[in-house]
């Protein structure tokens, strides 16, 4: 076990211990990792055992706990290739993350995540398609992830270009996917994407959208949301504050 480590015995782990042992303790210790000033490869990743014990509540607020380490300076000192070599042999992780390809919204960073944590799927403007449902399918019903978090952001230029009616190439076809959440945004003020508030909003109902189009389009993922065996949610990613905004 990950506390039976010699090298937890700093006074920063034994209170962390102290504070985490009324609940998931064990597993989410090893989430969040241990050690930060040794970088020990104990915790570098989650065993199957510590990640079936975890609830999909417990993951969601193991996620934005980490987002509150990263937005405030404190993450992780992240070994990535102790994480590595413990992941190498088989992978748990605890969620399948629908993200846009935006550079400045990479899920493992911005919840401060270790390889092996989560699955992450990522395409301009999150929007799901037949492909991304069958990765989410084999992420939750065959290698055991428990959540399901459909990520949007602000400022983002996939939602901007349906705004717009951008047409290139494939990308238009793109675009129309999220078209029908420019449609659906109840708006008052200036409806272009030269008003970020308006664009914020269309990215809030396009996940909102996108979280419907999984339940309706998998029927796997809905039974097993009906089961409580997973949970659908959705966020939105401040890239002003870099806070995780969870629905
Ligand atoms: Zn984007």
């Amino acid at each position: 076990m990950p506390t039976q480590c010699a090298t937890c015995q700093s006074p920063d782990t034994l209170d962390r211990r102290s504070f985490l042992s009324a609940s998931t303790a064990m597993a989410a210790l090893a989430l969040v990792g241990t050690g930060t000033q040794s970088g020990s490869a104990h915790a570098a990743a989650l065993t199957q055992a510590q990640r079936d014990k975890l609830t999909p509540d417990d993951i969601l607020a193991l996620m934005k706990k980490g987002n509150k380490r990263f937005n405030s300076g404190r993450r992780e000192d992240h070994n990535y290739l102790a994480q590595q070599r413990a992941s190498a042999a088989g992978q748990y992780p605890i969620a399948v993350l629908l993200t846009c390809i935006d550079s400045r919204a990479p899920a493992e960073t911005i919840m401060d995540l270790r390889i092996g944590d989560i699955f992450n799927s990522r395409v301009a403007g999150n929007v799901e398609n037949p492909d991304i449902l069958g990765s989410m399918e084999f992420a939750c019903k065959l290698s055991g992830a428990k959540v399901v978090l459909v990520m949007g952001h602000t400022s983002c230029g996939a939602i901007k270009g349906a705004i717009d009616n951008a047409e290139l190439g494939n990308l238009t076809g793109l675009l129309a996917k999220i078209k029908p959440a420019v449609a659906a945004t109840t708006y008052a003020g200036e409806r272009t994407s030269k008003n970020y508030a308006f664009v914020d909003a269309v990215a809030r109902k396009n996940v909102e959208i996108t979280i419907a189009d999984i339940r309706k389009n998998s029927p796997v993922l809905a039974g097993m949301e009906s089961s409580g065996a997973i949970k659908i949610a959705g966020a939105m990613y401040s890239l002003q504050t870099g806070v995780v905004d969870f629905f």
